[in-house]
Order: structure tokens, then sequence, then C-alpha cells
């Protein structure tokens, strides 16, 4: 159903709704049940089934159920009754599917609950109070609020429109943000794109604001009607993800090339042909790294959940690897480095500072306050009011109530008639009321954007043409503030007769200035410290005046004696390629806009840095989206700046971004750790396998039991891994080199040194058990081989959780890996002594003197890299 052919008053009516109350909640919870919640209905996801299913899809799998076919058939033909081989192989499969089911699952889990935490907000009128509620839970006829940044969050016919701009390019195409006018009626036929008063779900405000009815939610929308053709729900696989999927394939060749040597050999030796090709293509199944991409989704999205708990929503998973390798840190000033609770504290009128009880101080209060737009609450007894708004219009609010200057009454008096919002680009604002029967302009900005629109100054009570020297001495007080780090708001006025050209901002008189602090947060000193000891540049980025900011980057460190502070004005002097030169020398840059921004990310990027940005507003979002790592402000962040940013800081803190490095360091030291330990693991099995062709010895590892390896010992401390907290000392650190790769600093000698340690150890245990006292047999020594290699790896995890000792990094801190460690050996020792369990694994009991000797070898690895660790501490 359309509205744009009704007038404002009979969309009301026909959704039943009252402008002035808004829905009751109870009629809300009615509507919501007839006409659903209001969201698109996402792509149906794969069922269970069909993911058990395509986990067959996999090359290696497919050989091995083959493989698992053509051995019952031999033990048919030869008219055995022993279908044990395929069976255990047949289970093996399906178990490691549910595996997977279960993996990917979870890693979908933790995906949708991210996709909520970032899910919308809207700003609604309900219950005659205004509120923000989650944009799913609007129905029809709910008074939703529009303001710049936000989107429009259901198809809404517009009640009141004030410069009202929305961008709806997502639904028509139109790439201009269209003007809107709530006062028009429209005819019938008029097509989608010119319903000046209608605005679509999807829309973005660009400009202005307004107020407008809900018409459709949902599926209902213009944008639902079209949802299922722009539907798409596929998570793109990170660099990482994608690296190793390449790297995992060469792997997977290299694997498979062995394991066809290993046949090769083996049946030149004369070994049954048919026992040979069920161990080559289980030594295949359990040494390609295939598992390796879904645990790095399952390893990114844990520490996703992690982050989350600590202030950091991640949109983007890439970002998360990102994050390790960030070597600046662009932040801006107001909010993210200090509290953004700012009190008014100084004034200052042409004649110097003045007092806020004073009668210039009350006058230039009630037009600064008049030219804000904060909602004022009063409690029922009056007692207290609550402001919110702009938090430099709420410290200016604050500051006239307390001086008993009402804003309510302030506005019922001087009624707004017309305004230019506050943009961070002009740095200013504009305000028109009626005042007896004329007009009254007032504007509010910064010092600097203010000045040059001026050309008379107030001077007790009168307007004074604006001479040179009185510039000069204004221009000394904003200098005199700014130096106390105070943030400088100037005001100005003019009465006039008509508005028609509306040619506001000239021709002003210049009132005087309000300074207020907005101290430092407590935390950011010490994150700003941390971000230097850990190799990473901080930078401030601010709208705010350089000597204001410069004042703050030294309080917190950020400037150094060294550095120097630029502005936005310089900032246009500079060729892209003398910023490039020189961007090295500065940490603060001031009165900056949202272009430059980019200039800025794009200048240290070409310096070979990688970049972290932090923006709200909505013409921040090229920057963001220029960035490595685009950080959005939760709180005071507009959905378009959220929408291009990479992760969103739920308490726009600085020190949260800092937290988020560590995290990000630890998730990707943390894959490294796992893809170590993967990989030496099954190097291990490969080599225990080639020697013993190699030396002509018996098979030491029956296929079944390498299956069991592969399912049991690898997967689980491998997943485990992910878990571990970031290392002591990491952000002490240098960042990550992207250009290094995984597998950097003599990652891969480690791990081939390792897997053939775990072999050779795999190997004497065969021999051991094998030739005992001369009384050994194959299946004793298969038993302690099969034994060693399984534990061996589970106590080889450990050395995985650090580079340093584990007596430092505590033997049991992480806990999923004690109990992957705990659950994994006790499922060992009953497969070797519960009968049933031995007879399927072709194993035998060990005596108490024999599992000795099994927990001994299997323990070496410990010890080995224990001393290696010392020898590596001693060097350093
Ligand atoms: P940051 O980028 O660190 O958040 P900022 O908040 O100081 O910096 P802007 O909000 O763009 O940056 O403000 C720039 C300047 O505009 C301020 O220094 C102030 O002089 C002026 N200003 C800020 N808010 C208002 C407002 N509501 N009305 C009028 N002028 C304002």
């Amino acid at each position: 159903m359309f509205y744009h052919y009704h007038s404002a008053e009979d969309t009301l009516k026909s959704l039943q709704t009252d402008d002035s109350t808004g829905l009751s909640s109870k009629e809300a919870a009615k509507r919501q049940k007839k006409y659903g919640t209001n969201e698109l209905e996402s792509p149906k996801k794969q069922s269970l089934l069909l993911k058990f299913i395509s986990q067959f899809a996999d090359f290696m799998i497919l050989v091995l159920i083959i493989a698992a076919i053509i051995s019952f058939l031999v033990s048919f033909l030869k008219g055995e009754t022993d279908y044990v081989d395929p069976i255990i192989i047949f289970a093996i499969i399906i178990l490691n599917a549910i595996i997977g089911v279960v993996q990917e699952t979870k890693a979908e889990h933790s995906l949708d609950a991210l996709k909520k935490l970032s899910a919308p907000n809207a700003s609604v009128f309900r219950d005659s109070t205004h509120m923000t509620i989650p944009a799913k839970d609007l129905v029809p006829g709910d008074i939703i609020f529009l303001e710049t940044g936000y989107y429009v969050p259901a198809d809404a016919r517009l009640l009141t429109s004030i410069n009202l701009k929305v961008d709806e390019s997502a639904l028509t195409g139109e790439s201009h943000p269209v003007e809107k006018n709530a006062d028009c009626v429209l005819k019938e036929n008029t097509p989608l794109a010119e319903r000046t008063n209608f605005v679509p779900s999807t829309g973005i405000v660009t400009y202005g604001r307004g107020t407008a009815i809900v018409t459709a939610t949902g599926m209902d929308t213009e944008v639902g009607h079209i949802a299922k053709l722009i539907m798409e729900d596929v998570t793109p696989q990170t660099p990482l993800q994608k690296k190793l999927a390449k790297t995992g394939k060469i792997l997977g060749i290299l694997a498979l090339s062995i394991c066809a040597v290993i046949f090769i050999l083996g049946t030149l030796q004369g070994r049954p042909i048919f026992d040979m090709f069920m161990t080559s293509v289980s030594l295949a199944v359990a040494s390609i790294p295939e598992g390796l991409p879904t645990i790095i989704t399952i390893m990114l999205s844990l520490g996703v959940q992690r982050m989350a708990k600590k202030h950091t929503v991640v949109r983007k998973l890439p970002a998360v690897e990102t994050l390790g390798s960030a070597t600046v840190i662009c932040s801006d000033k107001t909010g993210t480095l200090t509290q953004n609770k700012m009190t008014v504290t100084t004034l200052y009128s042409i004649n110097g500072a003045e007092n806020l009880s004073s009668a210039f101080g009350n006058f230039l209060l009630s037009l600064a306050t008049r030219c804000s737009d904060t909602n004022i609450e009063h409690s029922k007894n009056h007692e207290s009011t609550i402001i919110t708004g702009d938090p430099t219009e709420v410290a200016i609010t604050t500051a006239a109530e307390n001086q008993g200057i009402l804003k309510l009454k302030l506005d019922l008096t001087y009624r707004r008639v017309d305004e230019i919002p506050f943009d961070s680009i002009r740095k200013r604002m504009t305000t028109i009321h009626m005042k007896n029967q004329n007009y009254e302009v007032i504007t509010k900005g910064a010092f600097d954007m203010l000045l040059p629109l001026c050309n008379s100054v107030y001077i007790n009570g009168k307007s004074v043409p604006l001479t040179s020297s009185y510039k000069k001495t204004l221009q000394e007080f904003n200098q005199r503030m700014s130096e106390q780090s105070l943030r400088v708001i100037a005001v100005a006025y003019k009465d006039v007769v008509s508005i028609h050209d509306k040619d506001y901002e000239k021709n002003l008189t210049f009132v005087g200035l309000i300074g207020m602090i907005d101290p430092p947060r407590p935390e950011a000193k010490e994150a700003v410290a941390t971000c230097i000891e850990a190799g990473i540049r901080p930078v401030m980025i601010t709208g705010d005046h350089i000597t204001t900011a410069s004042a703050i980057g030294k309080a917190l460190g950020i400037l150094h004696s060294s550095d120097e502070a630029i502005n936005g004005a310089k900032l246009d002097t500079m060729s892209e390629k003398q910023l490039e030169e020189n961007i090295q020398h500065y940490n603060v840059f001031a009165r900056v806009s949202p272009e430059h921004k980019v200039r800025i990310v794009k200048a240290f990027q070409r310096t070979g840095n990688v970049v972290a940005m932090t923006g709200d507003g909505v013409n921040d979002a090229p920057a963001l989206k220029t960035a490595d790592i685009g950080c959005a402000m939760g709180m005071t962040g507009t959905d378009v700046a959220k929408n291009a940013a990479d992760m969103i800081l739920t308490d726009d803190n600085f020190a949260t971004i800092i937290t988020a490095v560590k995290e990000g360091r630890g998730i990707y030291d943390n894959i490294r750790k796992s893809i170590h330990f993967l990989l030496s693991s099954n190097i291990g099995e490969i080599l225990t396998i080639l020697a013993s062709i190699l030396l002509n010895f018996p098979t030491p590892l029956l296929a079944v039991q390498l299956l069991w390896i592969n399912l049991v010992t690898d997967s689980l401390p491998a997943i485990s891994l992910g878990t571990e907290k970031p290392e002591k000392g990491i952000m002490k650190r240098p960042p990550v080199d992207p250009q290094k790769g995984l597998f950097a600093d003599g990652l891969v000698v480690n791990i081939i040194l390792e897997g053939l340690f775990i072999g050779f150890l795999a190997l004497t245990a065969f021999i051991c058990g094998y030739k005992i006292d001369g009384n050994g047999s194959l299946t004793l020594g298969r038993t302690m081989c099969f034994s060693v290699l399984a534990l061996s790896q589970l106590f080889h995890s450990f050395n995985m959780r650090s580079s340093r000792s584990l007596f430092e990094t505590g033997i049991f801190s992480n806990i999923r890996l004690t109990f992957s460690f705990i659950l994994c050996t006790i499922l060992q020792v009953l497969v070797v002594e519960y009968p049933v369990f031995a007879s399927i694994f072709k194993v035998q009991s060990l005596t108490l003197l024999q599992w000795i000797a099994v927990f001994f070898l299997s323990f070496l690895p410990i010890v080995v890299v224990e001393i290696q660790k010392g020898l590596n501490y001693l060097k350093n």
C-alpha cells in the first residue's frame, strides 16, 4: 500500500496512529504479530543432511570409500568373514563427516551471532517517548526519526522534513541523493524514484532530518520485493584462508606423491599389493591437511567472539588477520582519545574572559543553546533534567540550564523556521528563528570558519564594525583557550527582516567564544604507550583546532618534541608526493575534513604502512573503506560509517583498538601454531611409514590405525590451540610483516625437524615391540608404534602453545587443550586395552612396563623442544 498520493494526516488516520503519542508498545506488539518482523528473509541455509553429504565430496575421502569397498569385495571373494576393516573405515569416515558438520555449523553460528551484533537500530516515537529500538521491531504505523548518516529502517511516508536528502541508490540505482519534501501530495502514478514524500527502506539520509510514518516493513517493503534478486549470503574467504587453501593443495600433492612412492616401493618389495594400497590411501587421507581452512574459520570466529566481549565487533573476517600487521593507527580525538564529556568552563567576549552568570554570559549561552539540537527531558517531579544529543551541544545546553536559561522555553518563544545543519566540512551550523515579526539568524562553529563571515562585533550590547585590531584580539583569545586544551565554539548572530534570499551566513555580528574541556580518557595514555611499544604509530586526526589538538596530543604522549602537528589548510598546499615524503613527521592532524583523511591514509599506505583508521560520520566512509582496517564508532557512529567499516568499537575507545590488535596478533599466532602442529604431526606419520619401507621393515602401522590417529589426535588439539591466550610480550614485538607469510622465521625447518623426530620415536617403539627380548611380535610392535605416534602428537601439541617454556606459560593453563589431551589419552589406552576395540584395531594389550616405555618415548618431544626453547632464550 502506498501513501504518496495521500496527505500526511490521511496517512496517519489510515494507519491508525496519533503523531502526538506514537504507537503504544502494546499496539506495536499486536501489529508485529500481524505483519511479522521488519527483516528481509535470509536465504535458506544448507540443511544438515546436505552439509553431511557434502563432507564426502572430497577427492581423498572418495578414494578411501572406494578402497573400503574394494577391501570388502576382496574379503568377500576370498570367502573370508572378517569385514572389520571396511566397516571400521566407513565408521571413521562417517565420524569424520560428523565432526566436519559440527565444526562448520559452529563456525556458521558464530558468524550469525556477529551479524546480529551489528544489526541496525531505529529511532522511534512510542508511548509518547523518543526511543531507540532494533530496526527489526518496527511495525507499520510507527513514527520514526530520520537523521543524517542513518539508514531509513522501513518504507515510510514523510510527516516533516528539514533540508532532507536521501540516497536511494540501493533501490533505484540513482546515484545522486534525492531532495525530499513532506508537504507535497503526489499523483498516484508517480514513479518510485520521483516520490519525494516517500522514503524507502535501505535509503541513507545524506543531509537534513525529518520524521515519517512507517508504511511497510520486512518483505513488504520495496526492497523486500526485489530482495530475492539481491540476496546473497556468502562469507568470502579471508586472504589467509585463500593462501592456506593454495598451500594445502601443494602439500596435498606432495603427500600424495610420497604415498605413491610408498605404494610402488612396497609392492616392488613383494608386500601384499592390497595391504600396501590400503596403507598408502589411509596415509594419504591422514596426512593431507584438508581440514585446515575449516579449522582457520573456527579459530577466526572463536577469536571474533572473544573480541566481541572486549567491545570490538568484527564485521569482516579479514580484519582480524590485518590487525596483527597494523603499523599505524589513525584515531579521532573527540570521544576516542577524550571522554566526550564536555563541560563549558570559559567564556570570552571582545572585552576578555566573562563569567557564565554575567549578563553577557547569559546572552551568549542563550544564543548558542537556541542553535543546538538537544533533547531535554525533565523528570516527573522536575528534580532532574536529562539532556541528550551531540556532546558539544549538550555541554552548551547544560551550561545554559544551570544559569536558568531554559531551552524548551526559548524554543517556544523563538520558533525555529529554518536551519543549515552542522557538518564536519563547514564546521559550523546556522539556525533561523522568529523574533517578534522579524527573524534572527544564529551561527555557531569553529572560530576560523566563523570569523570570515562576520563584519561586526558585539561590544557592550551593540554591534560595532569588526576592525583588524578586534580580529587580532579575538584570535589571541582563541589561541589562549586552545592552548588550555579547550574546545572552542564561536557564536555570531544577526537580525533580518526577510529570509527570502536564504543568504544567512554573511554580515554576522561576532558575539563571543565558548570554551569547554573534554578530558583525555584515563586509559588512553597507557594505550598510546602500549601502541608505541608494539611498533605501531599512534596518529591523532581531528576536526578541532591545531593548538587544542597539540595540547591533548602532548598530554597523551602522541606528540613528541620531534614531531609536528599540521592542519588541513597546510595539507591543501602539499602535493601527494610532498605529503608522502613528509608524512613520517606528523602525528597530529588538526582541522581536517573527511577528504583529508583519505589522503592521509593513502600517504601512509604508499610508505608501506598497514593503516587502521577510525571514523563516525557519513563523510568518513571513504576513509574507512580505504584504510586497511576501518573502525567505526559504535555509540556515536552513523550507519553509513558502520557499514563501511571492517570493525566497530562498541565503546568508541582508543584503548579498545589496542586490545583488538593484541587479539589479532594472538589469533594469527594461534593459526600458525595449529598449522605447525598439524604439519609436523603429519610429517611424523609419513616418515614412519616411508622409513620402514626404505629399511625393508614390515609395515609398522595399519590403515585403520592411521585413520584413527588422523581422527582423534590431530583435529581436537589443533582446534584447542586456537583458544590459546595471546603470549606474554606479544605487544612488545613489532607488527607481523604481511610480506613474510605464515611460514616465516624458520617455521618450515622446525616443522620438518619435529616431524622427523616424531617419526623416529614411532619407529623406535616399533622396533622395541617387534624384537623385545627376541620374543616380540609384529602386533606388539604395531601397538607400540601406534600408541607412541598418537601420544607423542598429543604431548607435542603442548610444545606449540608458546615460544617460551611451558613452565613459564603454565602447563595446564589452556583448559581446552588439557581436556583434549586427557580425553584422547583415555581413548588411546581404551583402544589398546579393551579387547573388542583391540581386535578391531588389530592391537594387543600392553604390560605396565611397555606402557611406561610408550609414555616415555611420547614425552620426549616435550623434553627436546623445551631444551631448544631454553637455548633460544639464552641466544637472545
Ligand atoms: P574528531 O574528528 O576528533 O571527532 P571533532 O569532533 O573536534 O574531532 P568535528 O566534530 O568535525 O571534529 O568538529 C570540528 C569543529 O567544529 C570543532 O572544533 C568545533 O569548533 C566545531 N563544532 C563541533 N561541533 C559543533 C556543533 N555541534 N556546532 C557548531 N560547531 C561545532
